[in-house]
C-alpha cells in the first residue's frame, strides 16, 4: 500500500508539473483526490477522453484504489478474530459493486467467524447477532479515532458534541430482503481485476431492471404507450434508454428523448450514461438543459429537462426527429412534466410509430395509466432493505441545529455508512456544510474524517460528480442535498438518512398574483421516500427531526401537484406560442384552478403579450422564443424601447446563473462589504449593481483575480457569460437590436419596470415595505444591496419573493412611482 500511494502521488505530481504548481505542497492523498476531482470535470468536457493514454491510466488508478480500499476494509472487519479469513484474501469486492448480497455475505461471514470465535462465552449468547454486528462496528470505528479505552470511547465523543438529539425508535418500514443466496461465483468474478468499463458493465447487470429487460422490450414493442414503474435506484433513467438503444430504436436515425424535471439530474445521469456506454459525453449520448446544449449531430440518447423538451416543441410540434419520448420522474408531477403528458399524449393520436414511456417511482402508477387511456403499467419489482424510523422525542426548535447535531451524533457512534441530509436549498446547505467543517475541524484525529458533499441544482458540474465518489478508507461521506436526492438521484452506499422535514416549494396565490418560494413541510409520501434511500444497500436508518405524532398528523399524505399550486403565465404563453387556444379543454391530468388560468391570462395581457382576444401580438411571440419567466422576458423586449437590450440581457443573465454572486467569508466580512458597496454604485439597486459586477468582470478580461478581489464567484460570472450569449443570439432571432444605454440607469430600470411592474413595494414607517395592490408586507432581503440604504427607499421594484423567518424581497431596485403610470397605465392609474 505503501508502493500505491507513492505511486499516486508521482502521478499526480507529474500531471501537476504541468498545472497549478502550489497543489505539490500538498500532501499526496490530497493532492491525488484534488486530481481525481479535476478529472471528473474533465471527463464530464470530454476533454482528455481523447487521450488514450491518460484515461487508460486514469482508469488503472481508479480500480487499485478501490481495491486497496476493500482490502483495508475487509481486514479491518475480520481481525482479530479469524486471521485465517484475513489472510485468505478469497472475498473482496469494489465498494461501488456492493448490492444485496455483497452486504449479506460480508455480515455472514463475519458472524460465522465470530460465532467460532465466540462460541461458549456469556457474551455471545447475551447479544443478537445483529447486536454483535453492530456492535463490532462500532468499537471498530471507534478503534480508529485513536482510542485506547473502548469501555469509555463513547463518553469521550459525547463530551465532544454535547448539543445531542434525542430520538425513539418507533417504527420499522418493510423491506424486501433477499435471500442469502450467495455465491462464490458472485465472488470471483468480483475478485477478478476488471476494467472500469467491465465493472461499469457488471454493475449494470445488477440493477434490479436488467431482469426484466427483455420482458420490457417486448411490452415496448407491443405497445404504444407504456408506464414504468419502479423503486427509486432500480436503473430506470440510466437503463432504459441504453436498452432501446441497443434494440435498434435509434437505427432509424430517431432519437430517444428522456426528460427530468432537474437541471442537475439530466447532466449527472447522461455523464453517468455516456460513460456506461463508453462514448465521449455529447456524442451518442447527451443532455439538453435551459441555456446549455451538450449534444451534437451524433447525438441519439438525449437527455433534457421536461422545460427543455417542452420549448422543442415550439420548433418541432410532432416531435418528428424523437422515436421514443421517456417522461421520467413523472410522480414529481412538476408543472412542467404536467404539461408536456398532455402535449405527448396527442402527439402520440397522430403518430403511431412513436414510443412513450411514462416512468415513475412507485407512487401514483394507476393514475398515469388512466390518463394514457388505460396504457399497461410494468412494474420493476423493488429491492429495498428494512429502514428503521427514528423520530425525535419533542419537535425541535431549529432544524438545521438539530440536523447539524445528529449528523455529528451519527458519525461518532454508527457503523460505517454514509449520511444523507436533506435540506431546503443552496443557502442552508452552504451554511451546514460551513458548521460541520468548523466543527469537525478542531478535532483532528478524534474522530473519523467526514466528507462533506453538497448537491443542488447550482453546483458546478465537477463538484457534483463528487457525490457519487466513495468516501477514502475509514472516513464517512456526508451528502447535503436538497430534494434532488429523494428520488432523482441515487447514490449507493447511503446507510443513513436524516430529515428534517422540510422543502421548498413553489407557492402561488392566484387572488394576489403572488409566486413565492416557501419552506414548508413534505408531506408524508415524501418523506417515506426520503426514508427509502437509506435502505438501498443494506438495512438502513432514518432519523426524522419531527415527531411522530406531526407525521401522523400534521403532514400531508401526498404533495399537491405542482399546476395546482403555480403561476401559470409562462406555459399558458407557451401553449399559446404552440397554437393551443382552448386551454379549458386541454388535457390535464389534474386540471388548474380555473381562477389560476384566468390569472394568467390577465397577467399576460398586462404585460402585452396576449391581445383582448386572447391572441398572442407580437411582444408574446418574443416572449415565448426567450427561455425566462414572461416577467424577465417582457424586460428584455422592452429592452429595445429604451435602447438597453444589451444592459437588460447582462442582467436577465446574472439572474438567471444563480443566487450565489458573491460571497462573504465570515473573517473578512468587512473588506467583503466594502468591495461590494463600491459594486452597489451610489444604492442604485441589486439589479444595477449585477450589471455594474458582469461588466467590470468582463473589462478585467473575465478575470479570476478580479473575482477573488471583489469576492465574487468566478463560477457564477462564468455561466452568466455563456446564458448572456445564448439571450443575444436569440435577441437577433427575434430581431431586437443589440443596444447599450451608455450608463442611462433611468432607461435600464424603466425596462426592468416594463416587466416587473406588478413587484411594487412602498415603504412604511416602521421600515417594512407593503407590496402594492397584493398588500403584504415584506422586508429587503439582508443579502440585498439596498438592505443597509441610507435613507431608504420608498418605492422598490423586487424581483421575487422568498419566504424565510420573514417574507423577503430579493433583487431589489428603487424606482420612481411615477413610471407605473407612465410604463403600466393600464395596470396603475392615477387616483388624484
Ligand atoms: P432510477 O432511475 O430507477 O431511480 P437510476 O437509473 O437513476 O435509477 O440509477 C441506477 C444506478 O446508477 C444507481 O445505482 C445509481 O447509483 C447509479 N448512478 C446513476 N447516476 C450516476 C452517476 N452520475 N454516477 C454514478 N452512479 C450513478
Ligand atoms: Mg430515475
Amino acid at each position: 500500500s505503501e508502493r500505491q500511494r507513492g505511486e499516486h502521488a508521482r502521478r499526480s505530481e507529474a500531471m501537476d508539473r504541468a498545472g497549478d504548481t502550489s497543489e505539490l505542497r500538498r500532501s499526496s492523498r490530497r493532492a491525488y483526490l484534488e486530481k481525481r476531482k479535476q478529472r471528473k470535470v474533465e471527463e464530464l468536457r470530454g476533454e482528455i477522453l481523447d487521450n488514450e493514454f491518460v484515461f487508460g491510466d486514469v482508469k488503472q488508478t481508479d480500480a487499485e484504489e478501490r481495491e486497496l480500499m476493500c482490502k483495508k476494509e475487509i481486514y479491518g472487519l475480520v481481525k482479530g478474530h479469524s486471521d485465517q479469513e484475513a489472510g485468505a484474501g478469497d472475498y473482496y469486492r469494489m465498494p461501488d459493486a456492493y448490492d444485496a448480497a455483497a452486504n449479506v455475505d460480508q455480515k455472514n461471514r463475519f458472524l460465522a467467524a465470530r460465532r467460532r470465535h465466540d462460541d461458549g462465552s456469556e457474551k455471545s449468547k447475551a447479544s443478537s447477532e445483529q447486536d454483535a454486528w453492530e456492535e463490532q462496528q462500532i468499537s471498530k470505528s471507534r478503534l480508529q479515532f485513536g482510542s485506547k479505552d473502548r469501555e469509555h470511547a463513547g463518553d469521550g465523543y459525547e463530551l465532544v458534541f454535547d448539543d445531542a438529539v434525542e430520538f425513539v425508535k418507533s417504527a420499522a418500514m418493510a423491506g424486501t430482503e433477499p435471500e442469502d443466496d450467495v455465491t462464490d461465483e458472485l465472488a470471483d468474478e468480483i475478485d477478478a481485476k476488471v476494467t472500469l468499463q467491465k465493472e461499469l458493465q457488471d454493475e449494470r447487470k445488477t440493477l434490479p431492471v436488467y431482469k426484466f429487460k427483455e420482458e420490457l422490450l417486448k411490452a415496448i414493442a407491443e405497445h404504444q404507450i407504456i408506464v414504468v414503474v419502479g423503486e427509486t435506484g432500480s436503473g430506470k433513467t440510466t437503463q432504459i434508454p441504453q436498452y432501446l438503444h441497443e434494440a435498434g430504436y435509434t437505427a432509424n436515425g430517431l432519437k430517444i428523448a428522456c426528460t427530468q424535471p432537474r437541471r442537475v439530474a439530466a447532466m449527472s445521469v447522461a455523464a453517468r450514461v455516456a460513460q456506461e456506454m463508453g462514448v465521449k459525453l455529447g456524442h451518442e449520448v447527451g443532455y439538453s438543459i435551459r441555456f446549455e446544449d451538450c449534444t451534437s449531430e451524433k447525438t441519439v440518447v438525449k437527455y433534457m429537462t421536461d422545460g427543455t423538451l417542452l420549448r422543442e416543441f415550439l420548433g418541432e410540434p410532432d416531435l418528428a426527429s424523437y422515436g421514443v419520448v421517456v417522461v421520467d420522474e413523472a410522480h414529481e408531477r412538476t408543472l412542467t412534466t404536467d404539461i408536456l403528458l398532455g402535449l405527448v399524449k396527442d402527439v402520440a393520436r397522430f403518430r403511431p410509430d412513436l414510443k412513450l414511456l411514462i416512468s415513475s417511482a412507485t407512487l401514483n402508477a394507476e393514475k398515469f395509466s388512466d390518463f394514457f387511456d388505460m396504457a399497461p403499467v410494468f412494474k420493476i419489482p423493488g429491492r429495498r432493505y428494512k429502514v428503521d424510523i427514528h423520530y425525535t422525542v419533542a419537535p425541535e426548535a431549529d432544524y438545521v441545529d438539530a440536523a447539524v447535531a445528529t449528523v455529528l451524533q451519527l458519525h461518532v457512534t454508527q457503523p460505517p455508512g454514509d449520511i444523507l441530509l436533506f435540506l431546503t436549498g443552496q443557502e442552508e446547505i452552504e451554511t451546514v456544510d460551513e458548521i460541520l467543517r468548523r466543527r469537525t475541524r478542531g478535532l483532528g484525529s478524534k474522530i473519523a474524517e467526514l466528507v462533506i458533499c453538497p448537491i443542488y441544482a447550482n453546483l458546478p458540474t465537477e463538484l457534483q460528480a463528487k457525490i457519487f465518489e466513495p468516501a477514502p478508507p475509514g472516513a464517512r461521506k456526508v451528502v447535503l442535498s436538497t430534494n434532488i436526492a429523494e428520488t432523482s438521484l441515487t447514490i449507493d452506499g447511503i446507510g443513513y438518512v436524516v430529515d428534517p422535514g422540510f422543502c421548498k416549494v413553489k407557492s402561488y396565490s392566484p387572488r394576489t398574483g403572488t409566486e413565492s418560494l416557501l419552506v414548508r413541510p413534505i408531506s408524508k409520501a415524501s418523506a417515506d421516500q426520503r426514508a427509502g434511500r437509506s435502505g438501498r444497500t443494506g438495512p438502513g436508518k432514518c432519523f426524522r427531526l419531527f415527531t411522530e405524532h406531526s407525521y401522523r398528523k400534521d403532514m400531508e399524505d401526498e404533495t399537491v401537484p405542482e399546476i395546482q399550486r403555480s403561476n401559470l403565465a409562462s406555459v399558458v404563453l407557451s401553449l399559446k406560442a404552440l397554437g393551443i387556444n382552448d386551454l379549458v379543454n386541454f388535457d390535464f391530468m389534474d386540471p388548474p384552478a380555473s381562477e389560476a388560468l384566468l390569472k394568467a391570462l390577465e397577467d399576460l395581457f398586462a404585460l402585452g403579450a396576449l391581445n383582448c382576444r386572447g391572441d398572442l401580438t407580437k411582444t408574446g411571440r418574443r416572449m415565448a422564443e426567450l427561455p425566462l419567466d414572461p416577467m424577465l422576458a417582457k424586460a428584455i423586449v422592452a429592452s429595445e424601447r429604451y435602447g438597453c437590450s444589451e444592459e437588460l440581457i447582462t442582467i436577465a443573465s446574472m439572474l438567471s446563473a444563480g443566487n450565489a454572486v458573491f460571497y462573504r467569508p465570515r473573517d473578512r466580512a468587512p473588506v467583503a462589504d466594502a468591495a461590494r458597496q463600491r459594486l452597489n454604485a451610489g444604492n442604485a439597486g441589486d439589479h444595477i449593481a449585477l450589471l455594474n459586477v458582469y461588466t467590470e468582470w468582463e473589462q478585467s478580461g473575465h478575470s479570476a483575480q478580479w473575482c477573488l478581489d471583489h469576492f465574487v464567484q468566478p463560477r457564477t460570472m462564468r455561466r452568466a457569460r455563456d446564458v448572456r450569449e445564448q439571450l443575444g443570439a436569440l435577441l437577433e432571432r427575434v430581431e431586437i437590436e443589440r443596444r447599450s444605454c451608455a450608463g442611462d440607469l433611468d432607461a435600464i430600470r424603466k425596462a426592468i419596470t416594463a416587466g416587473f411592474f406588478r413587484n411594487i413595494a412602498q415603504r412604511r414607517r416602521d421600515g417594512s415595505y407593503r407590496t402594492v395592490k397584493s398588500w403584504r408586507t415584506v422586508f429587503v432581503h439582508p443579502s440585498s444591496g439596498m438592505a443597509r440604504v441610507e435613507p431608504p427607499a420608498g418605492w422598490v421594484l423586487y424581483h421575487e419573493l422568498v419566504e424565510t423567518t420573514k417574507e423577503y424581497m430579493r433583487q431589489v431596485t428603487e424606482l420612481k412611482p411615477e413610471w407605473l403610470l407612465e410604463i403600466a397605465p393600464h395596470y396603475y392609474h392615477n387616483n388624484n
